[in-house]
């Protein structure tokens, strides 16, 4: 049975959860995220019952707000970071430091410093040197770093080359024949204390064969590593679940999208790729960011201006790419619906924001319901690499973010105003 959405029409209005999506916008203005807590918590659960025996690090660069983060750590996720910035934001936001992850090829020395202070989980090693640095800088705080070593296991995962991290051309990991010698080195670190072994092959991946490959590398890689005298008691398996970003919402007066995509449902991941680790005997931990948050938050923006050229139909709305940038970054998809189904009537427009670049859509050429000049419209599935990669390209402030319990609501991030564009600038005497 397909369950349903938290988000969904009501007599053609959109709400989320027991809120009309329109009252938020209208009491907050636009654009503005709006999350589901209902829907995060049923993301996070629907993993844990799948994966019962593992840890779920949830990767906070999917959307680290602290009021959505303190949800995750209420029922029991950990944190995976993947810069100092992140391990601050975790541990502000309740997350213990044993429950915290830090992975990236190009961690600064501060940021080991500060991630070994703060003695969390595990940090992530990406290249034979920066084994050593974190030794040393274990060894002058004089304390004993833990660590993973991630190998790239040169596996394509079959999704968008800019989110592909798993093959062998990709700056991150070690490679698996180059990393015997890390792990045997590891050993004989005086401040190093090895636990195992982390993978994560790349992002919005929605078939399991390239996670099944990436067990069956792991458990053979395993076999060789017991051969070679070193023994590891966890695996870290990395995140990159793919979510849908089509037809999320179905209504029999929204158009269906063509070239339906496909979702990566948890028990079909678990069942998969559980027999398989599970083989080793090692304790497991995930790391999923896209699939707690995506479907769980959408952009709520107001069309400014409708257009027509020769050549096509535009909808103008306050909703660009500093608001978000997938579909600039990486011709993401997203469905877009209006907050209020008046027209049966659809066109076929490009829907884009008011920056200077011809890169600033949120579609193109996508069939929507006929909207005009002050209706709101709301961009799906937007919840995960959303607001966190913002920005205040053309001096456009940063949306506000509203989290949705039923039928009462909280701001959790108020929107920018003019001063803070210059409240990190410092004006010269002269
Ligand atoms: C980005 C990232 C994740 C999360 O990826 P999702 O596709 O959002 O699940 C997990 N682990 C690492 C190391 C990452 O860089």
């Amino acid at each position: 049975m397909q369950k349903l959405l938290h988000f969904y029409y009501k007599n053609n209005e959109l709400y989320c959860e027991g809120t009309p999506v329109r009252k938020i916008a209208e009491e907050f203005g636009t654009p503005i995220y709006i999350y589901s807590k209902a829907q995060i918590i049923e993301n996070f659960k629907s993993l844990q019952n799948s994966l019962p025996n593992a840890k779920i690090l949830y990767a906070l660069k999917a959307n680290s707000n602290p009021a959505i983060l303190k949800i995750l750590n209420q029922l029991g996720a950990g944190a995976d970071t993947v810069s100092a910035g992140e391990i601050y934001i975790a541990l502000n936001s309740g997350f213990k430091p044993e429950k915290i992850s830090f992975a990236g090829v190009g961690k600064y020395d501060d940021e080991i410093k500060f991630a070994i202070k703060n003695e969390i989980f595990s940090i992530n090693i990406e290249s034979p040197q920066e084994l050593l640095v974190v030794n040393e800088i274990a060894k002058n705080l004089n304390k004993t770093a833990k660590i993973l070593i991630r190998i790239n296991p040169d596996i394509d995962a079959k999704t968008h080359p800019y989110i592909s991290t798993g093959i062998k051309t990709s700056k991150f990991g070690i490679d698996p024949t180059e990393a015997i010698d890390v792990f045997k080195k590891s050993l004989n670190l005086s401040h190093i204390e090895l636990l195992g072994i982390h993978t994560h092959i790349g992002s919005q991946i929605v078939d399991v064969e390239p996670f099944v490959e990436t067990a069956k590398f792991i458990l053979q890689y395993i076999e060789k590593l017991e051969k070679n005298g070193i023994k590891i008691s966890h695996i870290d398996f990395g995140g990159g679940l793919g979510v849908k970003y089509k037809n999320v919402i179905v209504n029999e007066n929204l158009p269906f999208e063509e070239n339906d995509d496909k979702e990566l449902k948890p028990e079909v991941f678990a069942n998969e790729v559980l027999p398989i680790l599970e083989k080793t005997g090692c304790e497991l931990t995930f790391e999923p960011g896209r699939f707690i948050i995506a479907n769980a938050g959408i952009i709520v923006g107001k069309v400014i201006y409708t257009k027509k050229t020769g050549a096509k139909n535009f909808i103008i709305t306050d909703i660009s790419m500093t608001e978000l940038i997938r579909p600039a970054l990486y011709n993401a998809y997203h469905q877009i619906v209006p907050v209020e189904i008046k027209a049966q009537k659809t066109e076929i427009a490009d829907i884009v924001g008011p920056v200077c670049e011809t890169s600033d859509f949120i579609a193109r050429d996508r069939k929507i319901p006929t909207v005009s000049r002050g209706d709101y419209i709301a961009v799906m599935t937007a919840g995960a690499y959303g607001f966190v990669s913002s920005s205040n390209y053309n001096a456009r402030l940063r949306p506000a973010e509203v989290l949705i319990d039923g039928e009462n609501y909280y701001l959790i991030r108020r929107r920018e105003t003019f001063e803070d564009l210059l409240s990190k600038t410092i004006m010269t005497k002269t």
